[in-house]
């Protein structure tokens, strides 16, 4: 039996004070469904605390007032505790989320040091201002902090996406008020603790676990500069509806559905992996850049589905605390029951179930879900369309490549991709085709030190590396007397 993590207290302008409220959010195993954690629901009256604080600190307070240099050599103190405690980071987001170990350690826990390091590494580049030659005489451009940033972040990769806006946030001098999500806030307050031993100044972090109400008054705050969101699309769009009443700016790191593009020569030994890694690998399918629709040319579609099936059908499922676990259980009830939907629906639609559709045998406590691959999947129907977020995946059949960019294309979303196929420039060239942030060849990666997000519904804006850094600044031109 885990102890319970127990917190009474908020972290709210650098200090750990009494909530306004009484509300606590009990976070609940998805292996156990066990009461794992406590911490006080943040309340609007939070918000207007954290906000005050945060504006007096961007307004009046040292942070932004440092040089960069001094900024760099404490988020690399941020940096070097999260890489050193990496494990127990780990071990925290998988008792919330139950995500992998496997995937905990390195898609979680290392890829937030791996963000942390690449923001510094562009910060260590950065420009703050040159001169140029205008029109009517010199300027001086300079680019300062946007200002007081709400970071709003989902449960799926929670340390992951805290780290692409605060390292960003923080490096250009900004304060944060951060909003987990609900199902993940010990690691939210783990990250606070970190951040204060490392010397961040009074009032540039605050911490407010939460549901949505209390997210949209802080959305909605006009102390708000800029909202840095990752989340679904139909919260993308209420947040960005609200940021329009104060024209506060807003990034959107939201869904998709993306597609894998087997070509005609391609190496199976190479794309069945990649796909497993891109799919049911990457934390059980809960991933905004899961390859869940594989399109396969007619003439490999039996040896594609053969070799997937197998694949799919050897996934190790069960406890996500066991390091040979592949697939864990789903983040909660409701995510288990919104997948077995999408199962029943894909089977209405006239989809056929190649391998798993349900819940696996013996796995009757926790909310798992079967690694479930479907054949004879058409692009219009609702499970190659809609974002399920867990381990279900279409194989789609094509005739040429100009119908699988086309079918690639035909989605609302936009966020990653990959084609595989013997030929790299080939491959390079259908890539270039695909309407998407990103797009690997022979491979699934996410990495850290390019643009990463999305194009039509999969979001606005882009983080990771130098562009991810520049989404946190404004321009100012100083014209200078001719
Ligand atoms: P969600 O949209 O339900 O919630 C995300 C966060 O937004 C939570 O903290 C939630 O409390 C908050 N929120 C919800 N409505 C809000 C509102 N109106 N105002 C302010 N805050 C609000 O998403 P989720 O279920 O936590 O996460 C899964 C979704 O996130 C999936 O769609 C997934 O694709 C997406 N995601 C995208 C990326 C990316 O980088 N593109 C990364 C991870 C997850």
């Amino acid at each position: 039996m885990t102890d319970i993590v127990d917190h009474h207290k908020l972290f709210i302008g650098g200090r750990w004070v009494e909530p306004t409220g009484d509300d606590t959010i009990e976070v609940v195993s998805p292996v156990t469904e066990q009461i794992v954690g406590r911490v006080p629901h943040a309340t609007p009256e939070d918000v207007d605390r954290a906000v005050a604080a945060a504006r007096t600190a961007f307004d009046h307070g040292p942070w932004p007032r440092m040089t960069m240099a001094e900024r760099i050599a404490v988020v690399t103190r941020i940096k070097d505790t999260v890489a050193a405690r990496h494990q127990e980071l780990a071990e925290l987001i998988t008792l919330q989320n139950g995500s992998p170990m496997l995937f905990a350690v390195r898609g979680q826990a290392l890829s937030t040091v791996g963000v942390l390091a690449m923001t510094l590494a562009a910060a260590a580049q950065f420009e703050e201002e040159h001169e140029r030659q205008g029109t009517g005489g010199p300027v001086l451009v300079r680019r300062e902090a946007v200002g007081v940033v709400a970071a709003i972040t989902p449960w799926n990769v929670p340390q992951l996406t805290i780290g692409a806006k605060l390292a960003p946030a923080l490096l250009a001098g900004c304060s944060v008020v951060l909003k987990p999500s609900p199902e993940t806030p010990l690691d939210a307050n783990w990250l606070a603790g970190v951040c204060a031993e490392a010397g961040l100044p009074e009032g540039v972090l605050s911490v407010l676990p939460a549901g949505r109400e209390t997210g949209a008054h802080l959305v909605a705050h006009p102390g708000i500069d800029k909202v840095a969101f990752t989340g679904s699309v139909a919260a993308g769009k209420a947040i960005m509806a609200a940021a329009a009443q104060n024209l506060t700016r807003v990034s959107l790191e939201l869904g998709g559905k993306s597609a894998a593009i087997v070509l005609d020569d391609a190496d199976l030994a190479v794309a069945v992996p990649a796909i497993v890694g891109g799919t049911c690998a990457a934390n059980s399918g809960q991933a905004c850049v899961a390859l869940t629709r594989v399109l396969v040319p007619a003439s490999r579609y039996d040896e594609v589905a053969g070799a997937l099936t197998a694949a799919f059908g050897g996934l190790k499922v069960g406890d996500p605390a066991d390091p040979a676990t592949v697939v864990g259980p789903m983040v909660t009830k409701k995510q288990q029951e919104r997948n077995l939907d999408y199962i029943r629906i894909g089977q209405e639609e006239g989809a056929k179930v190649l391998t798993g559709g349900g819940v696996p045998a013996g796995l009757t406590t926790g909310w798992y879900v079967e690694p479930t691959l479907f054949g004879d999947v058409t692009n219009d129907m609702r499970i190659a369309r809609e974002e399920i977020f867990g381990p279900v995946v279409c194989l789609i059949r094509y005739e040429t490549e100009d119908e699988a960019v086309a079918l690639a294309n035909a989605s609302e979303f936009g966020l990653s991709g990959a084609v595989f196929t013997a030929d790299t420039e080939r491959g390079t060239e259908v890539a270039r085709r695909v309407r998407t942030g990103t797009v690997t060849v022979n491979g699934f990666r996410l990495d850290l030190a390019a643009p990463f997000g999305g194009y039509k519904n999969s979001g606005i804006g882009r983080e990771f590396g130098p562009e991810g850094l520049s989404a946190y600044f404004e321009y100012k031109s100083v014209n200078l007397p001719a």
